[in-house]
């Protein structure tokens, strides 16, 4: 019987798979170079912590979780995002005793009950920075400037970077009256969600993207004109350094997040590449929540970008990932075979992908299947290649031949 894939669900498979590993690859390499250290989590959390550290409230939280009761009874969810469980973990293993800032990343499968649909699976993957223990508006711009640095060396153009501040929680309320007092004469022209947002989390209802209810956040209150001094000063401060990186960036006085913790900073990067403008990476300042779940008192920012839609932008692109060699190495005689092993090593020990022939066939084949397998090049060993040392080699992309020392060989590819 043949058993399939649950909907929403994807296997990620060659060649595709090689997008992830350059896009992961790069993500680290810059999340080293801002000092950024890896932390792996648990994919299953009480369910407790989502209710605590997203609220009630939000999408997430009431439609969204994969949640389920294990044997013993306790209410598991599979988590929808990483910013919860890192905190838990900066609080559970006291990282706060490191020294300031601790800025750490993860990277794995995150899990919503959402309609499937293109770029949207049910589990996808993200990958997410968390930077705790600065208030400074200058680590904030620091996170920006490393995620650009990401998408442009990935390839991607037409980015815009956008900013807000949603203030704190001591200026946020008032805001949030007024924006209740506005939407109150108007929902009947909006939309179910906003309906319900307008309940639960009215702030939502700004970024909605039904065109009614766009058309009715015009003239709503904005949150810029509600900050009080410490938060329109943190947002001050923020610009003046992006604009000493220098980092273009445009400030969208109705950008909200979907999640109850962000104060102050929050920001999103969005591109052209996939015909409308859509977020490939969001992010922003969290100061309360550590303390919220139990921790001291600690200021943190943090971002997360989606996987799949990395993924779908890049195949969108012509030299998605630098080309590297593999090659193929053909063999004629048994002497040539006996010397092909050694000859592998050799090149797998300078970092080269190699393949072989398994077995004996005529050149013909043996280049055919090279040809087959995408090789770069092909190295061909035959007994007198075998005893002076200079081997003939061919490069499939462009047909060129030659005659080299092995060692020469390697620099050539490499
Ligand atoms: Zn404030
Ligand atoms: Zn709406």
């Amino acid at each position: 019987m043949k058993v399939n894939i649950l909907k929403g669900f994807a296997d990620v498979c060659p060649p595709e798979i090689t997008l992830w590993h350059h896009i992961e690859e790069t993500a680290k390499r810059h999340f080293f170079l801002y000092g950024y250290e890896e932390i792996r989590l648990p994919i299953v959390e009480s369910t407790e912590l989502f209710y605590r550290g997203i609220g009630e409230g939000t999408d997430i939280v009431e439609k969204e979780m994969y949640t389920f009761a294990d044997k013993a009874g306790r209410s598991l969810t599979l988590r929808p995002e990483g910013t919860a469980s890192a905190v838990r973990c900066y609080i559970e293993n006291q990282l706060y005793n490191r020294p300031s800032p601790q800025k750490y990343y993860y990277h794995g499968p995150m899990f919503r009950y959402e309609r499937p649909q293109r770029g949207r699976q049910r589990q996808f993957y993200q990958i997410g920075c968390e930077a705790f223990g600065v208030a400074h508006p200058a680590l904030d711009a620091e996170m920006i400037a490393m995620i650009n640095r990401i998408l442009l060396e990935l390839g991607l153009d037409n980015l815009q970077i956008e900013i807000n501040s949603i203030g704190c929680s001591k200026c946020r309320p008032n805001y949030k009256s007024n924006l209740i007092a506005f939407f109150g004469d108007r929902l009947s022209s909006l939309c179910s969600d906003c309906n319900r947002r307008y309940v639960t989390n009215p702030l939502r209802i700004m970024d909605c993207k039904v065109p009614k209810c766009i058309e009715n956040t015009k003239g709503a209150p904005l949150i810029r004109d509600y900050l009080c001094s410490d938060c329109s000063e943190h947002y001050r401060a923020l610009k003046g350094i992006l604009e000493h990186y220098p980092i273009n960036f445009i400030e969208n006085p109705k950008l909200v997040r979907g999640l109850d913790y962000y104060t102050r900073t929050i920001f999103e990067i969005t591109t052209e590449n996939l015909g409308a403008q859509k977020a490939v990476a969001a992010g922003g300042r969290y100061d309360g929540l550590v303390e919220q779940f139990g921790g001291p008192q600690t200021a943190a920012v943090g971002f997360a970008m989606g996987m799949e839609r990395l993924v779908e932008l890049l195949k969108n692109q012509s030299n998605n990932t630098p080309p590297k060699a593999r090659i193929f190495v053909a063999t004629l005689g048994a002497e040539a075979e006996r010397a092909s092993f050694g000859i592998s090593e050799e090149l797998r020990s300078a970092g080269i992908q190699v393949s072989l022939n398994y077995g004996h066939s005529s050149l013909k084949n043996q280049l055919r299947k090279a040809d087959r397998l995408n090789a770069t090049h092909v190295l061909i060993i035959g007994e007198e290649e075998v005893s002076s040392g200079m081997y003939n080699w061919k490069d499939l992309s462009n047909g060129q031949q030659g005659q080299s020392r092995l060692q020469d060989f390697i620099n050539l590819v490499r």
